[in-house]
């Protein structure tokens, strides 16, 4: 099919200094956890994204000088010449495709403790290293300031050797020293380079013209800079001393980069900004400030919307990290007349939590993110079927859905047999949460996939048991029946069931998706640590009744500190008048009490009119196990996704595509044999 007519601006190439980006898809530096570990793995993760029609391909953060290591995370490094190699890799895999290939920079200053490189960590002055970690950085000499000024030009020259067409200046997320040259709260210095607005941008000016001076006859200069931190005056601000910046260094840079800060806010999750172009409040002032092209994110997969802020004047190109992450081809399925088929990203940031956690990228939508070279997977293209026979699936939740799609698109006939009267599983259940409604993207587009394919049959309201299995005499047969929640207590901290829980009647999550009538006080007593206890808690508010929020860890939810989305479920549970009790566990449970302790001792006794355990799962396997009696009768019986192991929507999808990956292959789904990058031993 061919483009529509409105989407041709979208097209258009744009010149950034030396250089000219074929078209105005731009995918803005952003970490995967592979860099310098995995530098083919990366190259082919960014290669794909330049095939799929981003126009400008970038790297995570690079790290331009051991006083800048950010292990334990492993991103770019450009220590020195022997770095250059690797990233020659990236920029190959980019040219290969006509895409520009951009890299940025980046010296972390007190943001790292140097774990690895172990030498002190430098900032405007001595300050506490972020995190954790007890270590401070040192304030930083003259000697200091020109060893960064130099670091940053040799770094931009080897960037050129290995082939960069933009090459970044970073000042954004609160993770860079030239930003944190600039914010008063971390600069005290009384010399030139502290004090009024001016001495505070001096390094970056300096930094900006050295590398522009240095390779930008060959290279773009981008300056990537946070114009709001949303702290009003604790932060910088959009209408305070950001937009002086901008003018300050209106001209200087070939492109600027612009966005939001911290990282919570430039990638917010869509529970809590649901919007495409949220961060234009914040942004769009710098396109009036300076003649140079202008790019941003705000999680755009809608190619409306990216024609309106090219219309409106807010960018000169679209920016995107997460839409390119679930959707490596989202311009080429433009450009083909395709919309329909773009995978949208559902703004989850289970690829931003494998980052906090310091492992390779994953993403909910796109199982074959950070598996391009790992296992040769390609987010298009996929094996064909090894033989005529036909499978069948069963369950049609995140597992199912992509199994059945997959197999599909081998060239399998497929049946797809669903209990339910609707597809979708968990995520349509969990989509109906506050909040979460982005989440039932996962299976609208597998949905309408299927729905295009042919040798795909639907069966809804069809609860199979094991005989109907058997009287199908269907070869391959794929179980992706689910999981429920427990309602015995056992979980993470108790691996009994509590004490006491025969004498009350228990609710779970799946009490409350069936509609369950569940009054006044509610307690929620919170062991998985991840999105669902705190979205119950807001759901029970929203209803107007009282909550108490109950969990064994430090903070609630606890596990969204790496989907960014922690403080934020903190705050809007507050604010809704939410009860919080952390660091307590239930020791007995009484018909309307449940008596709980923590480590220090202290002990409390929480009253309630209903309890809801979110605990832990048990897989919905019994079909599976019964069939297994019978396994003789299959060449393939398999259970998948929350069936196999109950995890996240990410790991069902994932297990769903492995599965028809690897049917009728020599691979052990259980124990794949992937490649992997060895360190040489020469
Ligand atoms: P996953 O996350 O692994 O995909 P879900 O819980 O989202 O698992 O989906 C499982 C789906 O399987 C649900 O929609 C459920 O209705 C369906 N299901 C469960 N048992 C059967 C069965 N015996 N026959 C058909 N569908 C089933
Ligand atoms: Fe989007 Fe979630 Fe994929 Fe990240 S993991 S790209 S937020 S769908």
């Amino acid at each position: 099919m061919a483009r529509d007519p409105k989407y041709d601006i979208l097209f258009e190439p744009v010149k950034i200094g030396p250089v000219t980006a074929p078209n105005r898809f731009y995918q803005v530096p952003h970490c995967n956890v592979l860099g310098h570990g995995r530098p083919r793995a990366e190259a082919a993760n960014r290669g794909v994204k330049a095939e799929g029609g981003w126009g400008v391909v970038c790297t995570q953060e690079v790290e331009i000088h051991p006083t800048s290591d950010v292990s334990p995370f492993i991103e770019g490094r450009l220590w020195d010449d022997r770095d250059i190699p690797q990233h020659h890799l990236m920029t190959d895999a980019v040219h290969e495709h006509g895409a520009l290939a951009g890299i940025e920079l980046a010296h972390s200053g007190f943001h790292v403790a140097n774990l690895y490189s172990r030498v002190a960590p430098i900032a405007p002055s001595s300050i506490a290293a972020y995190g954790k970690y007890p270590v401070q950085a040192r304030a930083m000499n003259r000697r200091d300031i020109a060893d960064l000024r130099r670091w940053h030009v040799e770094a931009a020259r080897r960037a050129k050797r290995a082939g960069y067409d933009i090459v970044y200046v970073y000042a954004g997320h609160d993770l860079s020293i030239l930003q944190h040259f600039m914010k008063p709260q971390y600069n005290q210095r009384s010399d030139e380079y502290g004090g009024s607005l001016e001495n505070r941008v001096r390094l970056t000016r300096e930094v900006l013209t050295d590398v522009k001076e240095a390779v930008g006859d060959h290279c773009a200069i981008a300056f990537r800079f946070a114009t709001d931190e949303l702290m009003g005056a604790d932060g910088m601000q959009a209408d305070g001393e950001s937009r002086d910046i901008v003018g300050m260094l209106a001209e200087i840079p070939d492109l600027w980069d612009v966005n939001i800060s911290d990282w919570s806010n430039d990638s917010s999750t869509a529970r809590f900004e649901p919007v495409e172009g949220y961060q234009e409040p914040y942004t769009a002032f710098v396109k009036s400030m300076t003649s140079k092209p202008v790019v941003g994110v705000g999680r755009f997969t809608s190619a409306d919307t990216m024609v309106s802020q090219i219309r409106r004047g807010v960018l000169d190109l679209i920016g995107a990290a997460r839409p390119s992450i679930a959707d490596p081809y989202l311009p080429r399925k433009i450009d083909e007349g395709r919309i329909e088929d773009i995978r949208e990203c559902i703004g989850c940031n289970i690829c931003v939590a494998q980052d906090n956690i310091a492992a390779p990228i994953r993403c909910t939508q796109n199982p074959t993110q950070g598996e391009e070279w790992k296992q040769g997977w390609h987010p298009e293209r996929i094996e064909a079927a090894v033989s005529t026979d036909p499978v069948l699936v069963v369950g049609a939740g995140p597992a199912g859905l992509e199994a059945a799609l997959q197999l599909a698109n081998r060239g399998y006939a497929v049946s797809l047999a669903e209990a339910g009267e609707l597809l979708g599983g968990r995520v349509l259940r969990e989509s109906s949460l506050p909040g979460l409604s982005s989440y039932i993207r996962v299976r609208d587009y597998r949905e309408h996939q299927l729905r295009t394919r042919e040798k795909v049959e639907i069966y809804l309201d069809n609860r199979l048991a094991a005989q109907d299995i058997i009287g199908l005499e269907i070869p391959h047969v794929l179980i992706a029946t689910g999981a429920r929640w427990r309602r015995d207590g056992i979980g993470r901290t108790h691996r009994r069931a509590i004490d006491g829980i025969e004498k009350v009647r228990v609710f779970t999550p799946d009490d409350v998706f069936a509609g369950d009538e569940i009054n006044g006080r509610v307690l929620i007593y919170d062991d998985d640590h991840y999105y669902m206890g705190g979205v119950l808690a807001e759901l029970f508010r929203e209803r107007g009744q009282e909550v108490c929020l109950l969990t064994p860890e430090a903070r609630v939810s606890i596990w969204t500190e790496n989907t960014l989305e922690q403080a934020k479920i903190e705050s809007r549970l507050v604010d809704l008048g939410v009860d919080i009790v952390v660091s307590h566990w239930i020791t007995k449970l009484e018909a309307g009490g449940a008596y709980t302790r923590n480590s220090l001792r202290q002990r409390l006794e929480l009253n309630f009119d209903s309890i809801i355990l979110v605990n832990s799962r048990v897989p919905d396997d019994a079909l599976y196990q019964e069939l297994l009696k019978s396994e003789p009768r299959f060449k393939t019986l398999r259970a998948i996704g929350d069936c196999y192991a109950p995890g996240t929507i990410a790991a069902a999808v994932y297990d769903g595509h492995a599965a028809a990956r690897h049917l009728e292959s020599d691979q052990d789904m259980y124990a794949p044999l992937f490649t992997r990058e060895i360190p040489a031993l020469d």
